[in-house]
């Protein structure tokens, strides 16, 4: 049976200022209720500004960089009526699509466009904190062109990577909601809302489909209907079905004009925005040599694929590409890190990589280096120093030059085992010369000792 999803992703847009106001967005830090005003609390008579132009270029960047051809005609904002208590107007400002018939790992993009958020309404204690009302958002909806979990999760992820690289989005995450839409061959289509991570659009498909299989093996039709996902449980829960649904009352917003987007200001964002992640992925792979699969990792996160470039000017590329994705990668991931957030510079790397290539320092070394400079972020070099960590280098050094000297004085090994222990002290004297005065003579001797013995 045939599984169709599509998707209504909101993420909000990294603005200082809120959409329709000049109000603040750092609605987490402050206090409820402290970055309002009239226009943001929906007052009777407010005039809101008009539309935020970095919002406004935000989303035109979002488009193009989900190859979208961008809206040359009036977009007008308007006001979508419902009632809640987080919606002090009783209209939430939408505008039309500014960006349409893009696409995304082969998934269509039906339309980007602006919204505002909604304050946060708490129905526990009836309060509501109007600080986020007014932030803007992008909203992006796909083409029902999705047709399993697992190919939900990687577009997901895909996007993210997408909309991580424009800068234009919040940093700290989290922020990400979204609606799905699916059906199965046959039965009408079902909507499922409140979805806030890839992880939980993953489960609510699954659970979907199973519940939605188990109802047409006994014979039940799919009914249209919305239905909400309960994060905790994992599971959906039926909303209401097509004869409840909210009609929105659509009119254009009468206080705000529309945008015009011209081509020059197209054109000036087309050549400040960033590489798509795909295309950085591909030319890696051309540039410099190194495996589709690293160079897929490596492109995740646009400041790693950035150092990443920086260290292959100076490191084997394919070198560097097998560390960065093995182990810097791993011990992000066990530190629970981005590149950008753990500190580490490209130079950092550089350093760690042409010490081990000089034989300075083991691999396993270069490994616990790594692990060390995630939360001190420094030279490499000092802090193989500050650890002692050269000397494990310089015991095999030592070895070395013990070794050869037993070869190089067959004559003071022989008085020795013959019962001449000041013969020892010529051999330990050789190694000294050897080693420039790096060993340490009590331990020579007794790797001298350790070695006559077998
Ligand atoms: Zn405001």
């Amino acid at each position: 049976m045939k599984v169709t999803i599509g998707f209504e992703i909101h993420e909000q847009l990294a603005t200082k200022t809120k959409l329709f106001c000049n109000c603040p967005t750092n609605y987490r830090e402050v206090k409820p209720n402290t970055n309002v005003c009239e226009v943001c609390t929906g007052m009777p008579g407010a005039k809101p500004f008009p539309p935020n132009q970095k919002a406004i270029d935000a989303v035109i960047e979002i488009a193009l960089m989900l190859n979208c051809e961008i809206v040359k005609e009036p977009i007008y904002i308007q006001r979508k009526h419902y009632d809640y208590p987080d919606l002090p107007s009783g209209y939430q400002r939408t505008s039309l699509p500014i960006g349409k018939n893009g696409e995304l790992n082969g998934i269509g993009i039906w339309e980007v466009h602006l919204e505002e958020d909604p304050g946060k309404y708490d129905p526990v204690t009836g309060r509501v904190d109007y600080n986020r009302s007014g932030i803007p958002l992008v909203e992006i909806v796909t083409a029902p062109e999705i047709h399993s979990p697992e190919e939900a999760r990687e577009f997901l992820k895909e996007l993210v990577k997408v909309l991580s690289y424009t800068g234009k989005v919040r940093k700290e995450g989290g922020t990400m909601r979204m609606d799905t839409n699916i059906s199965i061959e046959g039965g009408a289509r079902v909507e499922i809302k409140n979805i806030n991570s890839i992880k939980g659009a993953y489960k609510a498909l699954k659970f979907e489909i199973t519940r939605q299989k188990n109802l047409i093996k006994r014979g039940i039709k799919i009914k249209r209907e919305t239905r909400a996902f309960l994060e905790e449980q994992m599971i959906t829960r039926a909303m209401r079905t097509k004869e409840q649904a909210e009609d929105y009352r659509y009119i254009p917003d009468p206080d705000i004009p529309p945008i015009v987007i011209s081509n020059e200001k197209i054109e000036e964002i087309r050549k400040a925005m960033p590489e798509s992640p795909r295309a950085k992925e591909l030319r890696f792979v051309e540039q410099y040599g190194i495996s589709q699969e690293n160079a897929k990792i490596i492109a995740s996160e646009l400041e790693l694929a950035n150092a990443f470039e920086q260290v292959a000017k100076q490191i084997d590329p394919r070198i560097a590409a097998t560390w960065f994705r093995d182990e810097l990668k791993r011990v992000l991931a066990y530190n629970n890190l981005t590149f950008a957030q753990s500190g580490i510079k490209p130079e950092h790397i550089v350093e760690l990589l042409k010490m081990i290539k000089n034989d300075e320092i083991t691999q396993k070394t270069g490994k616990k280096v790594l692990e060390i400079l995630v939360s001190q972020p420094k030279s490499p070099r000092k802090i193989v120093e500050s650890l002692g960590l050269l000397k494990i280098k310089s015991e095999d050094i030592v070895e070395k030059a013990v070794e050869e000297a037993i070869a190089e004085n067959k004559q003071a090994v022989k008085d020795y085992l013959a019962g001449k222990t000041e013969a020892l002290n010529f051999i330990v004297g050789q190694v000294m010369r050897k080693t420039k005065g790096r060993a340490e003579p009590k331990e020579v001797l007794k790797l001298i000792k350790e070695k006559l013995k077998c």
